[in-house]
């Protein structure tokens, strides 16, 4: 779906996605299109100007799959640096990933990015509400995951046993009433069985930063197994690397 090339032939899961696609072709190739209305279930979409470019897909029998029955994929027209296809919306969901990877970016780095992919002529409030709208889709995730710690810590326990999950949370304030989520640690029981037996007599300790909207590191302790290959012994999720996370790590590790 980055760089979506058509073919004649090709099937799409529903009209949706097929749809979703042409819009994200159309805009990489920088040509005006339009849907051509009233053709019942079939889709076809043609380029806005006097040229040539169709393409139309058409419902499969007895799924609700789309397929590409005519194609004609040259333009004669010019490219166009007016994308009416572009909007905030699109822009958030194509480059979600990258702005998750990246939550401080700049509104001018972040357009002037998109101008280079994309070569249009968009402004920078519409990038800026693009921004936006991605963030508070990805903290939204986020933020459900961290909910749901405890079933995880429930789940693990229930199917290996010997697991240990530790989940540190900091007292509530009596302003919010609410905790908050400090620090896991787990090590799932197999892993820890197996390095017991098999695994040399060695750990290795390291931490990292961790990307993303809560930022927080992940400190890891991993062995070394008989192919000479790591081997993940138990990991934690903490607020930062300090002596306190690491002992508090450390004496679960133990
Ligand atoms: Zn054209």
């Amino acid at each position: 779906m980055e760089r979506p090339v058509f073919e004649l032939g090709m099937i799409f899961k529903s009209s949706q996605i097929f749809r979703k696609t042409v819009r994200i072709h159309v805009i990489l190739d920088t040509r005006p299109i339009q849907l051509v209305k009233n053709f019942g279930k079939k889709v076809k979409y043609v380029c806005e100007k006097p040229c040539e470019w169709r393409v139309y897909a058409s419902p499969m029998k007895k799924t609700t799959s789309y397929q590409i029955e005519t194609i004609l994929n040259k333009h004669s027209c010019m490219p166009t640096f007016n994308q009416l296809q572009i909007n905030s919306t699109w822009i958030a969901e194509y480059y979600e990933k990258e702005i998750g990877m990246n939550p401080t970016w700049h509104v001018a780095t972040f357009h002037k990015k998109i101008f280079n992919d994309l070569k249009c002529n968009i402004s920078k409030y519409v990038v800026y509400r693009a921004k936006i709208r991605a963030l508070m889709k990805i903290n939204g995730t986020h933020s459900a995951q961290f909910d749901q710690v405890w079933d995880y810590a429930y789940e693990v326990k229930r199917v290996l046993p010997d697991s240990i999950v530790k989940i540190l949370f900091k007292d509530p304030e009596p302003e919010t009433e609410s905790g908050r989520f400090m620090r896991m640690y787990v090590c799932m029981g197999p892993l820890k069985y197996a390095f017991t037996q098999f695994c040399r007599h060695l750990v290795g300790l390291d931490g990292c930063h961790l990307k993303g909207p809560f930022g927080g590191q992940l400190l890891a302790a991993v062995g070394v197994d008989s192919n000479d290959g790591m081997y993940p012994i138990a990991w934690a999720f903490v607020e930062s690397e300090t002596t306190e996370s690491w002992t508090w790590f450390l004496q679960f590790l133990a």
